[in-house]
């Protein structure tokens, strides 16, 4: 059943809500004397109060991704729009969401500070989807279901045809979150955006675009979706030097091309490195800028590499990844310190063992 209409799924109190209107809504220009927001007249440029709809931005976003300014929300890192998501369609105490295990830890910590129960899936042993156990577990109070592709710690891609599976079943709304989509050479589920009323996509200049420190991240979704989305967050959201900086970035795209194809040759090398050492059971294959691997020895490799002051990620209490360590590619000098420590590491394990 295709949803036509979402406005039934948003919570009554945010619907009849009089959002905070903003003295900047008023006028778009950049011509006039602004004696309407209580700014100070002296410290230009940062003196002045940020567009609170990015309109700028947004104009560039929409020119290098295809997708209408109508169907952008910018947000304080894509964290921003899970928070603001949960928020606009679950009622606290009584609605629920539903979250693939393992995979991001947000949507499970902004349910919880926002009282919103959460129901875990597990994925399949190879990391897949099993979109009939996920529609399966939904009730009526579910309202929000977060898949994430390629999923975070388990790097993988999830199936195109499971996402829309899910997207088509579900009476409620499907978040896809692809903040790793750049590494995955694929256009990842965007395509199919226009046709999906319920579907929203995140993504974030986090990761591919080099700007984690911005905090800068976006939904893509009906502008029903991003009304709602708009009416909620904080008026002035996004700062000017994070907008202005995006916008420079934007401009320089070929840049971040360079990083990813950087990226996935390093990932490539150091995937091949650890699949050559004993310690190592699994290299899981890998459609993001981090690698999954399980260790026989994991807790003592963490620790090990810890005092040689590289931090990687102990994923090894998080379902289906016990024994696995997660790396995030760094540069070609960084990743060949890493296989450095974790070779030594791997030749005193095997001479303890030999003696
Ligand atoms: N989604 C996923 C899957 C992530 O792994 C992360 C950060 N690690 C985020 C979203 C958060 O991104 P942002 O920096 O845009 O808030």
């Amino acid at each position: 059943m295709a949803i036509t209409d979402i406005t039934g799924f948003i919570r009554p109190n945010i619907t009849k809500l009089v959002p905070y209107s903003s003295a900047r809504d008023e006028y778009s220009g950049n011509d006039a004397v602004l004696m309407d927001a209580n700014e100070n007249p002296y410290n230009a440029p940062f003196n002045r109060y940020p567009d609170p709809l990015q309109r700028k931005l947004k104009q560039e976003i929409s020119n290098i991704s295809g997708v209408n300014t109508r169907n952008l929300f910018l947000g304080n890192g894509s964290d921003e729009a899970i928070d603001l998501l949960i928020r606009a369609f679950c009622n606290p105490g009584i609605d629920n969401i539903i979250v693939i295990d393992p995979t991001y830890g947000m949507y499970e910590v902004c349910a919880k500070i926002n009282d919103v129960q959460v129901i875990k899936v597990l994925l399949n042993n190879d990391f897949s989807l099993d979109p009939e156990k996920v529609l399966s577990s939904a009730s009526e109070n579910s309202k929000i279901i977060f898949l994430c592709s390629p999923n975070n710690p388990t790097s993988n891609l999830l199936k195109e045809s499971d996402i829309l599976e899910i997207i088509e079943r579900f009476n409620g709304i499907v978040v896809i979150d692809e903040a790793y989509i750049d590494f995955s050479g694929t256009k990842g589920i965007l395509p199919f955006l226009p046709d999906h009323k319920n579907m929203v996509i995140l993504r974030t200049f986090s990761k591919a675009w080099g700007l984690a420190g911005i905090r800068l991240g976006m939904a893509m979704a009906d502008y029903e979706i991003i009304t709602v989305l708009n009416k909620i967050k904080y008026p002035y959201n996004v700062n000017n030097l994070s907008q202005e900086l995006a916008l420079k970035s934007i401009k320089k795209m070929k840049l971040k091309e360079k990083w990813v194809k950087s990226v996935l040759e390093e990932r490539n090398i150091m995937a091949r490195s650890l699949e050559l050492l004993e310690i190592v059971q699994t290299v899981y294959h890998s459609d993001a800028n981090f690698l999954l691997v399980r260790f026989t020895n994991a807790k003592s490799l963490y620790d090990y590499l810890r005092q040689q002051k590289f931090i990687v990620r102990d994923r090894s209490k998080v379902s289906l990844c016990s024994g696995c360590l997660r790396i995030t590619i760094g540069t070609r000098y960084e990743n060949r310190e890493l296989i450095k420590h974790i070779r030594n590491f791997n030749n005193k394990s095997k001479n303890n063992k030999q003696s």
